[in-house]
């Protein structure tokens, strides 16, 4: 599960895209697809190859609510999950909530049976509230009646937007520095960070602090129903494999008994702590990336721009014969880990005001500064 996270998160990274890791990602973002179209076609012919690329583009290229009512399912599912077959056994004891009784309170103490009772609800009806409000929520689009101010708002830094803005032909406006026209959408949106099929709407100017809100209560909700389902199942291990005849066995033996106990004796519990596991750690590693983006008043677009600004800089350097020059950035999820990368983009960033002024600029919606030309 680990390699999968791993190759999920940095297989796009230019030191993994060669590795086994690197095939790994391509796979699970679109290279199985790709797979079963090819089969498809070898066996039922082309018009069968045709048709699945057809709900490809239905799926992936217009909006439409199929990963919305799978995020549904997940967080109800797993919210039953843990209702029926984890709250109800919970005992102080168990959960490790002991350790942690010396330092909070009680009512404080997330994993004390009580407080857990009514943390897991909440957690779960804030989620989705915010996941309404990520998914229903304006995210800033372009319009006539606001595109005069908002090109005022957002100018060009001649670098990654040009100074003069830019016409979309598709919505007849002049669009601002800062936004782009969302493909699947159809429409132009302030601030553009990128379209998010998980919540069916873009992330843009007015939405990206529910969002950003959305990834750490998801985040939280995974790492807590993981943690008290993985003690809970260690602690009713304990209790029934703590004689001598399991103390005696092998570590090799021993594994393979608690093999049985979680995935033959607990399957349910089992699956719900790899799966809450995995996504905790990309939830988590997704909203330190955008948390670092937002504090560089950076977007995930502008970072893909600054990746093509940085290619031709360094296409150019060869040519005038600069030598090697800047070693090129494959992949942007993976260029949040690289701090040389980030520290220098965000050096040439002219719309960063600073970690408090750019925080602010998000969250309070405070005017926007006007930049420099
Ligand atoms: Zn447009
Ligand atoms: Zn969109």
């Amino acid at each position: 599960m680990l390699v999968v996270v791993v190759a999920v998160l940095f297989g796009e990274h230019d030191r993994l895209v060669s590795t086994p890791f690197g095939m790994l990602h391509r796979f699970l973002l679109g290279g199985w697809y790709d797979l079963v179209v090819h089969a498809s076609q070898k066996i039922m012919g082309k018009t069968c190859g045709a048709g699945l690329r057809a709900v490809e583009e239905e799926a992936c290229g217009r909006p439409n609510p199929l990963l919305q009512f799978l995020y549904l399912g997940l967080v109800l599912g797993g919210f039953h999950v843990a209702n029926v077959y984890v709250l109800p056994d919970l005992v102080a004891e168990d959960t490790g909530a002991l350790a942690l009784a010396s330092v909070l309170p009680e009512t404080a103490n997330p994993f004390h049976p009580e407080t857990a009772s009514w943390a897991l609800p909440s957690l779960v009806s804030i989620g989705l509230l915010l996941f309404c409000m990520a998914s229903f929520g304006d995210p800033g689009v372009l319009t006539e009646a606001n595109c005069a101010v908002k090109r005022k708002e957002y100018v060009g830094d001649g670098v990654v937007f040009p100074v003069d803005d830019k016409h979309c032909r598709t919505c007849a406006l002049r669009r601002p520095a800062r936004s782009k026209h969302c493909s699947v959408c159809g429409r132009c949106v302030l601030r553009f960070d990128h379209h998010c099929p998980w919540v069916n709407n873009c992330v843009g100017e007015r939405n990206l602090m529910s969002f950003l809100a959305f990834l750490l209560v998801h985040f939280a909700l995974c790492a807590f129903v993981c943690s008290i389902t993985a003690l809970h199942l260690g602690a009713r291990f304990s209790a029934t494999h703590s004689g001598a005849g399991y103390g005696g066995l092998s570590a090799s033996a021993r594994a393979l008994v608690w093999l049985h106990f979680c995935f033959a004796r607990h399957p349910i519990e089992s699956v719900c702590v790899v799966m809450t596991g995995v996504l905790a750690l990309m939830l988590g590693a997704f909203f330190a990336y955008h948390a670092r983006l937002a504090c560089l008043n950076l977007t995930t677009n502008e970072m893909f721009k600054w990746e093509q600004v940085e290619r031709w800089e360094e296409e150019e350097q060869k040519n005038s014969g600069g030598g090697r020059g800047r070693r090129t950035w494959a992949g942007c999820a993976s260029d949040a880990w690289d701090s040389a990368t980030f520290r220098g983009r965000a050096r040439r960033n002219m719309y960063d005001v600073g970690c408090a002024g750019n925080l602010a600029e998000i969250f309070l919606g405070r005017p926007k500064r006007r930049g420099r030309r």
